[in-house]
């Protein structure tokens, strides 16, 4: 597809896309849209930044105005965080700017405020619905919910809400919604655990695969070796000599580290913001926005941010740990070079990640590049794994790393 005038949007629509600066289809948007149009089921894997958001809600908004049908609720969304619920709402709002839809973003953790409004919102058979598991499933019980009218259901970011263990709540549900409806699953991330859940709801799906979990084209990676000791001394290091990068994001698997981090950089006369579990929604979210509107340079995070969280042209993304999950580090990486732009993103490896980040080299298919420490700060580790308890007998480690609190 060249162009999306290619996909006979109503012209509404198609002024929207205009509105929005969107010249040309991104692949998943290419493939998808059409299936979508057709009817289909659809299952589409692809990357973070690849521009899902738009490769759904287009021809849901498409089929609502082609059916002039603007009656109770036709399109259910679930995702699997808040952040990202209002961050496909406002995607929404932007495409349906000249198109009488309603819509609302249900998820927890709000005030009283949030929470009558999601009710009412939703008990008055509003058009569009984004939610995450928990609350939905809250306002289902409460019978609020009324889903007759409905015939899209969306999973977003399937992958991730199967990891938070929402299998059950997803499967309760969809039981609550009509059986002749179209369903649409994506994911960064196409495991055995995502199949086995397409094969049970969706009905002889499409499939469509993007470039499966290779970080974005144009992010230059790169990887330190350091000893944990050393990690701030390089982090200083490498911001203090790139004074012009406007947007710069850490990732740290804990909140003792982001918090660590925070205070080092302020005392070291960055502008800079920080996000962990302790904030409160509101604080989350207000933080996000200051550093969507650039009003500070470093925003540090654990990776309650990494994924789905759609902010523009981050210069550099610095991997403070290495992700636990080889698959965090494609999301966290696709936080910059998002739609096509060029960016930058670099790995702290101590001892004891190097297997952990063979694992990653191995998801994406490449060897990440190791980059000199500079030579104040010392000799860092070799890049090998530790040997084994009893060499020779060498046992390749299954499993995932203790789940830590984010
Ligand atoms: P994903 O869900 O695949 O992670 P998003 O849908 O959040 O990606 O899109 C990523 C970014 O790319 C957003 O800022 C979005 O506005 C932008 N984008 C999406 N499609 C296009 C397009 N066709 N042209 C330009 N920008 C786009
Ligand atoms: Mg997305």
């Amino acid at each position: 597809m060249h162009s999306f005038k290619d996909f006979e949007f109503h012209p509404l629509i198609q002024e929207s896309i205009d509105a929005m600066g969107f010249q040309k289809p991104t692949p998943v948007q290419s493939e998808a849209i059409p299936l979508i149009m057709q009817g289909k089921d659809l299952i589409a894997c692809a990357q973070t930044g690849t521009g899902k958001t738009a490769a759904f809600l287009l021809p849901v908004l498409q089929k609502i105005v082609k059916n002039n049908d603007f009656e109770g609720t036709k399109l259910l969304v679930i995702v699997p965080t808040r952040e990202l619920a209002m961050q496909i709402d406002q995607h929404l709002q932007g495409f349906s700017y000249f198109i009488p839809v309603s819509s609302v973003a249900v998820y927890g953790g709000g005030d009283g405020d949030t929470w009558e409004q999601q009710k009412s919102a939703i008990a008055a058979g509003v058009n569009m619905i984004i939610a995450t598991p928990g609350r939905l499933i809250s306002l289902i019980s409460l019978e609020y919910l009324r889903a007759e009218n409905l015939d899209t259901l969306v999973l977003d970011e399937a992958d991730r809400m199967l990891d938070m263990g929402f299998y059950d709540d997803i499967i309760k549900i969809i039981k609550t919604l009509p059986i002749e409806r179209q369903t649409l699953m994506f994911s960064a991330t196409m495991p055995p655990k995502i199949r086995l859940l397409a094969k049970k709801i969706l009905s002889d799906p499409a499939e469509i695969t993007i470039s499966l979990a290779k970080p974005a084209e144009g992010v230059l990676q790169g990887a330190y070796l350091v000893y944990d000791e050393q990690k701030q001394a390089l982090i200083m290091d490498l911001l203090h000599d790139k004074p012009d990068l406007k947007s710069i994001l850490v990732f740290s698997a804990t909140k003792k580290n982001v918090k660590a981090l925070y205070r080092q950089l302020k005392d070291d006369g960055f502008t800079c913001g920080a996000i962990h579990s302790d904030l409160a929604q509101s604080e989350r979210v207000a933080v996000l926005n200051d550093f969507k509107n650039r009003k500070f340079q470093i925003l540090v995070a654990t990776d309650i941010v990494s994924r789905g969280i759609d902010i523009d042209s981050i210069d550099i993304v610095i991997n403070y740990d290495v992700p636990a999950d080889a698959e965090d580090y494609v999301h966290r990486v696709g936080r910059t070079a998002r739609a096509k732009q060029t960016g930058v993103a670099l790995t702290f490896i101590n001892q004891k990640e190097v297997r952990s980040f063979r694992s990653i080299e191995r998801l994406i298919g490449n060897e990440i590049h190791k980059l000199p420490l500079p030579s104040h700060i010392g000799k860092g580790p070799e890049y090998t794994e530790r040997p084994a308890f009893r060499p020779g007998k060498k046992k390749k480690k299954k499993g995932k790393n203790p789940a830590k609190k984010r």
